[in-house]
């Protein structure tokens, strides 16, 4: 006998970061949302546990308000010669001059109770495959038929796929090309000590050649710093195992340079891949949109991810919305992906490819940006710059400084391979509704009775399609 299939308006697959605002945001609007995770909440994840300014000013948008975070300010980047940089942390015209602390075990708890407070229905169990269902022969509609490893079968007319870096969803309907990814991987632990301000640490594997990643010491709540190890490891994912073995000798380099007490003994040490650049990864193919380490939006240059994750969940979802849960929903979201995502992206994947082709490079580089002259003129660029903060950023030198390296990276790597490929993986730019219009126009529905009634939505998508035409 088949399995039982239920039906819903979107299905999000995943309940990290982007999974959970994603459900939040369906679910506060009235859809059917039902969210799958393989876990059992609250759960670990491998993280540096670093809540940037952007995914600080997200959760304000979103009043979700975690308690018993720590509110972090400047850092500093302490490089191969020893030199030491202090990057500001400058408030923005929207976003904080502050990133937030918080163990993932319970950051994303308090995103998943609020996926689950505004409706979304918690499925425990793992996507083990999915089906597409053709829509009208013209790539959009259909619907995705999610088969859980239960027996179970969940159909939607939209499916967030936000199962993380290696993604089932991505790889189960074939949006995935693993040789042209570009991975890192990153390990770990956790240490009673109290640390003032987080760190980032630049050093060579040997004299002369840079170590394509860093380590960091952030401080945490209740005494207990996170510590680790990060790696760009490209295409070749057996490169990720350098973080692994780097651990123990970082940690005796912290101790060295007086950032740990050399009786800190550090706790059980957990890894985890990292998508990045968006690079070997289609994030929408017909009725399935991937967001966060799923469509590879960690950022290459420094692996940051929760902000992105959280804010394409929330865009896919407004998407999914726009369009009453289905119809070109994805044209919706690749649009939004091409606004906010693809250029910095595009860029700085292709320099990270750079900086992994030449670790001689990267050693001098870290030098010169370490060495105090060079360093205390460029920290308030460099800050906004690497964080993906110029748009938003307060006018004044730091972020004219952080516009000229943008710009110029972007001129340089215009011609790329990664730049060409994330152009076609992101189709042609289409003109089209921003995720808020989506989002009001489904509020629009919900205050209608008939507003699940997805007949009701062929009208939008109609809708949407004459809009794309007439542009
Ligand atoms: C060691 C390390 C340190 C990092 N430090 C930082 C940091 O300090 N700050 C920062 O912003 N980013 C950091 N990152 C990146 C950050 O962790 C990710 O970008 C972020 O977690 C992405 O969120 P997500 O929702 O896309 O995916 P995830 O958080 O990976 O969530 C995916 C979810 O999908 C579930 N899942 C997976 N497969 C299946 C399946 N088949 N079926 C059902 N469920 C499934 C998982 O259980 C998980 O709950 C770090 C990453 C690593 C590895």
């Amino acid at each position: 006998m088949a399995a039982a299939l239920s039906s819903f308006d979107a299905v999000v697959a995943g309940a990290g970061p982007g999974g959970s605002v994603a459900a939040f945001e369906l679910a506060r609007s009235g859809a059917h949302v039902a969210l799958v995770d393989k876990a059992r909440f609250p759960r670990d994840k491998a993280c540096g546990d670093l809540v940037g300014p952007r995914g600080v000013e997200l959760l304000g948008e979103l009043g979700i308000a975690p308690e018993g975070v720590v509110s972090l300010g400047d850092m500093a980047v302490i490089g191969p010669s020893g030199g030491r940089v202090i990057l500001p942390a400058v408030p923005g015209l929207t976003y904080p001059g502050c990133a937030w602390a918080l163990p993932r075990k319970v950051f994303d708890d308090v995103l998943y109770r609020a996926a689950m407070e505004a409706g979304a229905v918690a499925i425990t169990a793992r996507v083990a495959a999915v089906e597409v269902e053709d829509g009208g022969g013209d790539g959009v509609g259909g619907a995705a038929v999610v088969h859980l490893d239960d027996g179970g079968r969940l159909r939607a007319g939209a499916l967030i796929g936000a199962d993380g870096a290696t993604s089932a969803v991505a790889g189960s309907v074939g949006m995935v090309r693993a040789d042209r990814v570009q991975w890192g991987f990153a390990v770990r632990t956790y240490i009673d000590a109290e640390v003032e301000l987080p760190v980032i640490v630049l050093f060579d594997e040997e004299p002369g050649v840079g170590f394509p990643g860093y380590g960091w010491l952030f401080p945490g709540p209740d005494g207990q710093a996170n510590a680790g190890v990060g790696v760009g490891a490209g295409s070749d994912r057996r490169a990720g195992a350098r973080a692994t073995r780097y651990l123990d000798t970082f940690l005796e380099h912290l101790r060295r340079l007086g950032l740990l007490p050399v009786d800190a003994v550090a706790g059980p040490r957990l890894g985890g891949w990292l998508k990045m650049g968006m690079l070997g990864t289609s994030p929408v193919s017909g009725p399935v949109l991937l967001v966060g380490d799923a469509a590879g939006l960690v950022n290459p240059l420094q692996g940051e991810g929760i902000a992105q994750a959280m804010s394409s969940g929330r865009a896919a979802a407004s998407a999914v919305l726009g369009v009453g849960g289905g119809g070109d929903a994805g044209a919706v979201y690749a649009q939004w992906l091409r606004q906010h995502q693809s250029a910095y992206q595009g860029s700085t994947a292709a320099l990270q490819g750079l900086l992994l082709a030449n670790p001689r490079m990267v050693s001098r580089l870290g030098r010169a940006l370490t060495w105090p002259p060079i360093g205390r003129r460029l920290a308030g660029g460099w800050a906004i710059y690497w964080n993906d903060l110029v748009t938003g950023a307060a006018p004044g030198r730091a972020r004219s400084l952080a516009r000229v390296a943008s710009g110029a990276i972007r001129g340089a790597t215009a011609a790329s391979p990664s730049r060409r490929e994330l152009g076609r993986a992101l189709g042609r730019p289409r003109p089209s509704a921003g995720p808020g219009e989506g989002l009001r126009a489904i509020v629009r529905l919900h205050a209608d009775p008939s507003a699940r009634d997805h007949r009701v939505s062929d009208q939008l998508i109609a809708d949407r399609r004459a809009d794309a035409e007439e542009g």
